[in-house]
């Protein structure tokens, strides 16, 4: 199968295998114990720290490390709520996008059930939020703007520095960014962002290792409760293999980060070019600066039938691709592209290609082969058979 799945996760880099392997091996003590290997476990998690918080220009004791993505935009929103809606006795307002990943739409969700006031700002036609919305947006009572980096479906990027500009100078509101899937593509600086998300297997790490960069002005109750672990903001064993090899993809994603973003525009040139004279393909997601090239979000509307047999279709030739996000995938129309486009049916019959440095040109002209084969298919068969 030839895989264009990179969103939902990546393979892992293999110096991060070598890494992961060899510590889960070697350095199995438990780092918060007082004896030797204990201790030489804990020395190798604040190597590991240190290298990132250098790599991340923050201090160290600002890196947090997490289970994933899910675990620290959830730390970031509930904390920062609950500890001041604790702290001042009022209720919180919040403001984020219609756009967010789920693990930030639906903990805000969670929270309007539990009484906290919550803006979901709309985006444009390329799936940008305007800053001058967000200010106007603002309420005295608002202590957090969450806004992801680069949108997981359609790799809409946000400007996130002009929110970082516009909050500078108001310390009581915090911004929350989930940089997961802009991390290694588009550069930024996190000076003016406080909370920051990052997650291990987005970028040749393995699965169960995130962090939170939480800066030292951030005032946040966690989520769990136990041990002195990650200064009691994450009690729990540390995740030693995870930490290591998180630090070494961070590290590699980085120095990589120029040559994979000149491959990964030279593979979207060429398939979102073509892409575009496909009648009845509609483009989800605009063209850079405005979007990430490693993410071509398209909807095939002829016959109104559904992402689901599309990527069927496809996979059938071995393309492996997928419509929403992995975390969404049994939602029909998706709720990311109705804030978009406001339309059902491009929502439910979109696809989403996610690119890597891995694929080759030959790779990406055998997927436009596919999609093509797969758009005659379709006009060939009646709805019914395809169903
Ligand atoms: N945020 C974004 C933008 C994502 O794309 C994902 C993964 O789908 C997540 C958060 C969740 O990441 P994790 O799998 O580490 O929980």
């Amino acid at each position: 199968s030839l895989y264009f799945d990179f969103c939902a996760s990546t393979p892992l880099h293999p110096e991060v295998y070598d890494e992961l392997m060899h510590s889960t091996k070697q350095i199995f003590a438990n780092p918060s114990s007082v004896h030797d290997m204990g201790f030489e476990a804990n020395l190798r998690v604040e190597e590991a720290r240190e290298r990132i918080s250098v790599l991340l220009q923050v201090m160290p004791n600002e890196v947090i490390f997490t289970s994933g993505a899910t675990e620290s935009n959830n730390l970031a929103i509930l904390g920062v709520v609950r500890a001041w809606a604790k702290k001042t006795g009022q209720i919180p307002h919040v403001l984020t996008t219609q756009v967010e990943h789920s693990s930030v739409y639906n903990c805000c969700k969670q929270l309007v059930a539990e009484g906290v006031e919550v803006t979901f700002l709309p985006v444009d036609r390329n799936g940008v939020v305007s800053v001058s919305t967000i200010e106007e947006s603002m309420q005295p009572n608002t202590v957090l703007v969450s806004v992801m980096h680069v949108n997981n479906e359609t790799g809409a990027i946000q400007p996130i520095q002009e929110i970082g500009k516009l909050l500078r100078n108001k310390p009581d509101i915090h911004f929350h960014v989930d940089g997961v899937q802009g991390f290694g593509k588009q550069s930024l600086l996190i000076e003016d962002i406080d909370l920051y998300t990052l997650s291990g297997h987005k970028i040749g790490g393995p699965k169960g290792i995130g962090l939170l960069i939480i800066k030292e002005t951030v005032e946040l109750a966690p989520l769990l409760y136990g041990g002195e672990q990650e200064r009691g903001i994450r009690p729990g064993t540390t995740n030693v293999p995870g930490v290591l090899s998180m630090a070494t993809a961070i590290e590699l994603t980085l120095k990589n980060r120029e040559e994979t973003m000149r491959v990964l525009t030279t593979l979207h040139d060429l398939v979102y070019s073509k892409l575009v004279t496909i009648p009845e393909i509609i483009m989800n997601s605009a063209l850079p600066p405005l979007s990430s090239p490693h993410i071509i979000n398209f909807s095939y509307i002829g016959k109104g039938i559904t992402s689901a047999i599309l990527i069927g279709i496809l996979a059938k030739q071995g393309i492996v691709v997928s419509s929403q996000s992995a975390c969404s995938s049994k939602a029909k129309a998706s709720r990311v592209l109705m804030a978009i486009t406001n339309d059902e049916m491009i929502s439910s019959s979109s696809i989403r290609l996610s690119l890597h440095e891995s694929v080759s040109l030959k790779d990406a002209e055998y997927l436009l082969d596919s999609i093509e084969k797969m758009v005659n298919h379709v006009k060939t068969k009646n709805k019914f058979e395809l169903l």
